[in-house]
């Protein structure tokens, strides 16, 4: 399996903005051409706006089982009651010609991810401004979202931003445009980082 040269792992509490950061990173002609954003499996219901293949690949879980059998997933998670999975295939040759992968994951996924590439991988971790206001960013966001499922989320941001003193960097999410820009600053330091070690010669 080959691996992009730097891969980026972002995690973040439900509601605190990392999807529109990550199309905001995106929406930067020189970053998108550097990077590429991996894709997951899931087996959570589609919400309104999202796209198979764009967002997710919404499959039942028992092709997820399928797709672990097969080893098919380079790490997977179970987030309230449902699987998220990052398919192998962003490891493959296509992808290693990138500079960078952005990966969205929770924090068992970054977890995983910082053990399996110690060296290629940074990890950022998107703060919510309060834990107060995340209740009505994770409603407004997924308008379907019940009572319950808010609740549970709210949990675990907790939990989330207990785990957040083990990623490299942390970016909290107070005016939308800025954190753009420190997400931007970061990728842009260590892809140079990378690409100064690449031409010395040091093995990644
Ligand atoms: P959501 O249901 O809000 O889209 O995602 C729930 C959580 O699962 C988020 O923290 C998201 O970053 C994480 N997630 C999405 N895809 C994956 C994946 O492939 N692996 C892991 N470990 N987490 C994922």
């Amino acid at each position: 399996m080959s691996i992009p040269k730097t891969i980026f792992v972002i995690s973040g509490p439900s509601g605190s903005g990392k999807t529109t950061l990550l199309k905001g990173i995106l929406s930067d002609r020189l970053l998108r051409r550097k990077l590429a954003r991996s894709v997951s499996y899931t087996t959570r219901p589609k919400r309104s706006g999202e796209k198979n293949g764009r967002d997710y690949y919404f499959i039942t879980a028992q092709e997820f089982q399928e797709k672990l059998r097969s080893k098919k997933l380079l790490e997977w998670t179970e987030y309230l009651g449902y699987y998220y999975g990052t398919p192998t295939t962003f490891f493959s040759d296509k992808y290693s010609a990138k500079s960078g992968l952005l990966l969205c994951l929770d924090i068992k996924g970054a977890r995983r991810v910082r053990e399996l590439y110690p060296k290629n991988s940074v990890s950022i971790f998107v703060m919510p401004l309060s834990l107060k206001l995340l209740p009505e960013r994770i409603q407004k966001r997924c308008s379907r979202t019940g009572a319950k499922e808010i609740e549970q989320r709210l949990a675990l941001a907790e939990e989330e931003v207990r785990a957040s003193r083990h990623y490299e960097y942390r970016i909290v999410n107070k005016d939308l445009g800025k954190a753009i820009a420190a997400l931007r600053t970061i990728i842009k330091k260590e892809l140079s980082a990378q690409a100064v070690r690449n031409k010395r010669g040091v093995r990644t």
